[in-house]
């Protein structure tokens, strides 16, 4: 145990405390930061297990944080990983309609990719989607080319080492549990000793909301997280090659985080899902995984019964297919109707940090708050890591920057 200070902390070390950590590091000189990780190595959660794909922009609202940032963030992340050698690809995904009552919600989402500024979306018909995915099935899909896949734990790893190069620090086994911000600072009791920073950044994802309401920001009083957990299926190596690329179902508006679809990862396997079903515990990676206090609190949040009152049709649909395979190859089948339940096996899985409001209502954008000294992500859903590097460099200077110039000056 070891106490210490810090102009920054930074708690959590997923893809967002990171580029937020390293981006604070690199345009305040002299700063000491230091990111602070309640696990022995970093991205092991949301980051480490998401779906790796560098989103377009094109599913979210016209105007949203979302659309801004996935469409810068996703050229800054081609950029990044072509500059630090990071597995990355733009090898463009298909959004195919398998009936005709998807065609406008399709048509729909060309509008809103346009309107968002997702370069050379187009609308193809079946012929063209054989010759781009012949496995797939549809009546039209869009093609959008800007989409790609990265190896978003590499990326983390490198945001790592480049705090490390502008004087941070990463804290390993650091568990950030009481908080106590005043007028002076922020101190954090961690694991490994107390941290006494000037200023606090909590990114700590399938946790923020708990950190926040310690801290006692009143923002976090109206929302919990609420952990859902995505499971995948893999293809068997010899039915890789049913997928070239990317193929994705047009979403329902109401939940656009539904409804699973095939990835290529860079390694050459292929995942599909996720699926989405309440994880009894945050980090909770199987339906062993349980935690009574984490499951209590999700099943007496109002929002969280609101939600289930008026949805649970589609949360029971989504329980049904995680238990049982036939169920989910079907969904899949509607995708790519040649697949065989032996052409899948049982993959990995992730949790999503879902911000679910007091009404029933799902925060829908990014959400980032200030509290006195302390900023808190309270919601980071995808496109979270695509967007990484722009989140991190906004809060570093053009959100708070001012804060961390006074911080570097004076001792303010
Ligand atoms: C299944 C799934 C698929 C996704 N697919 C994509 C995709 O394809 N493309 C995309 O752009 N985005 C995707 N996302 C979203 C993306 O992964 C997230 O937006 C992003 O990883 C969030 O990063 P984070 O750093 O906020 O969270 P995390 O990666 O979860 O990191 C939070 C960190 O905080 C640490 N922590 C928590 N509590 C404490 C504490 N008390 N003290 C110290 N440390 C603590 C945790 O250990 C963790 O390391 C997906 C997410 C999921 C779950």
């Amino acid at each position: 145990m070891s106490d210490a200070t810090a102009d920054v902390a930074v708690i959590g070390a997923g893809i967002l405390g990171l580029a937020t950590a390293m981006s604070i590091a690199q345009r305040h000189d002299g700063l000491r930061v230091v990111a602070l990780e309640q696990e022995s190595g970093v991205a092991r959660h949301q980051t480490g297990n998401n779906s790796g794909v560098i989103h377009s922009g094109l599913y979210y609202r016209p105007g949203s944080e979302k659309a801004r940032m996935a469409v810068s963030g996703a050229e800054r992340m081609y950029a990044f990983c072509a500059e630090h050698g990071i597995g990355a690809e733009r090898c463009g995904k298909v959004v195919v309609a398998t009936d005709a009552s998807e065609l406008e919600r399709m048509q729909e989402l060309h509008r809103r990719g346009d309107a968002n500024g997702v370069p050379d979306i187009r609308e193809i018909g079946p012929d063209e989607l054989r010759e781009l995915e012949p496995y797939a099935a549809g009546i039209r899909a869009l093609q959008i080319p800007s989409t790609g896949i990265a190896d978003y734990r590499g990326v983390a790893e490198r945001y790592r080492e480049l705090l490390e190069a502008a004087g941070g620090e990463v804290r390993l086994r650091s568990r950030v549990g009481a908080i106590r911000s005043d007028p002076d600072g922020v101190q954090l009791a961690t694991t490994t000793g107390t941290v006494q920073a000037r200023y606090a950044v909590n990114c700590a994802g399938l946790q923020a909301d708990r950190l926040a309401r310690r801290a006692g920001a009143a923002a976090a009083r109206d929302l919990r997280i609420v952990p859902f957990r995505g499971e995948y299926y893999d293809l068997v190596p010899s039915a890789r090659g049913m997928l070239r690329n990317l193929i994705y179902p047009v979403p329902d508006p109401q939940f656009p985080f539904l409804g699973v679809h095939f990835t290529r990862r860079l390694d050459g396997s292929v995942e599909a899902g996720p699926n989405a079903v309440l994880a009894l515990k945050r980090e909770g990676y199987r339906w062993r995984d349980v935690s009574l206090r984490d499951t209590a609190e999700s099943l007496t949040w109002p929002g969280f019964l609101r939600l289930a009152q008026s949805h649970w049709r589609t949360g029971l649909g989504e329980v049904w297919r995680s238990v049982n395979k036939a169920a989910f190859v079907s969904a899949l089948r509607r995708l790519m109707p040649d697949l065989a339940d032996a052409q899948l096996v049982r993959g990995g899985a992730g949790v999503r940090a879902q911000a679910l409001r007091r009404d029933g209502s799902l925060a829908d954008d990014f959400e980032i708050v200030h509290q006195d000294r302390l900023i808190h992500i309270l919601n980071a859903p995808s496109p979270g890591a695509t967007a990484s590097l722009v989140i991190g460099e906004e809060i570093a200077s053009v959100a708070y920057g001012a804060w961390f110039e006074r911080a570097g000056g004076q001792g303010g």
